[in-house]
């Protein structure tokens, strides 16, 4: 794949269940790169808020919260575990609580500075799939390649009703739907780093996309680039 040698900056953006997570993590395994899921960032910040029962209209609490934290990523086979001052969280901040705690996170300028410098810094070396919101947008704006993943509402809320179960064990679907909402209408129009395409991203609708279809889209998008950079090489 890499016939250049050369190793990309891929910045992946999109509403909540749109695919993005299990692209990325695929795309990043196939191409034997870095892949950096920020969601999980401001997950692991909104627990630590939840447990402190922090009030986040209180700057010297925010201020407390940054100061105080660290986020990190550790590699565990293909995958990676995050860590939350040093402690594992992977599981716990997938919780539902956890999930519209950090859409309230997410909308504080404070907050997106201390994210964005250090997706930066996970970014620079190349090699990297980084997938969020804001991405292609605000944090690596230079990427090689932005894709935006996007799907129709019904197809994105039974998505996250059957990962959460979806056999009658989990929550109801309109509940799921709801709570979807909620958090992407709040994404969309924060006025800090709100959730948009950047103007030169490839958007992707998966409504009636497969896994590997999706995966497939983005890899030829890969291919294109790396194909064309050779080209110009002398
Ligand atoms: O992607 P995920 O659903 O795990 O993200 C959780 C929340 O974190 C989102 O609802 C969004 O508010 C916030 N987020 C963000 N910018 C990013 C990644 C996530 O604002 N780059």
């Amino acid at each position: 794949m890499t016939s250049s040698g050369r190793k990309l900056v891929i910045a992946i953006d999109g509403p909540s269940a749109s695919g993005k997570s299990t692209t990325a993590r695929m795309v990043a395994e196939r191409l034997r790169y870095l892949h950096v899921d920020t969601g999980a960032m401001y997950r692991a910040l909104a627990l630590k808020a939840l447990r402190a029962k922090l009030d986040l209209g209180d700057d010297g609490s925010v201020r407390y919260l940054l100061e105080s934290s660290s986020v990190d990523f550790q590699a565990a086979g293909a995958s990676s575990r995050v860590l939350l001052d040093g402690q594992d969280v992977t599981e716990e901040i997938r919780k539902g609580e956890v999930s519209q705690k950090s859409s309230e996170i997410a909308a504080l300028p404070a907050v997106r500075r201390w994210m964005v410098r250090r997706q930066r810094a996970l970014g620079q070396a190349g090699g990297v799939v980084m997938e969020g919101r804001d991405i292609g947008t605000v944090v690596l704006p230079d990427a090689d390649l932005k894709v935006y993943l996007d799907a129709s509402s019904d197809e994105r809320a039974k998505r996250r009703w059957l990962e959460e179960g979806g056999d009658g064990s989990g929550r109801p679907t309109a509940e799921v739907r709801r709570q979807l909402d909620e958090r992407d209408h709040r994404d969309m129009t924060r006025s800090h780093s709100p959730l948009e395409a950047a103007a030169d991203a490839v958007t992707i609708d998966t409504t009636h996309l497969s896994v590997e279809e999706q995966v497939g889209k983005v890899l030829e998008e890969v291919k294109r680039i790396l194909e064309s950079a050779s080209e110009g090489t002398p």
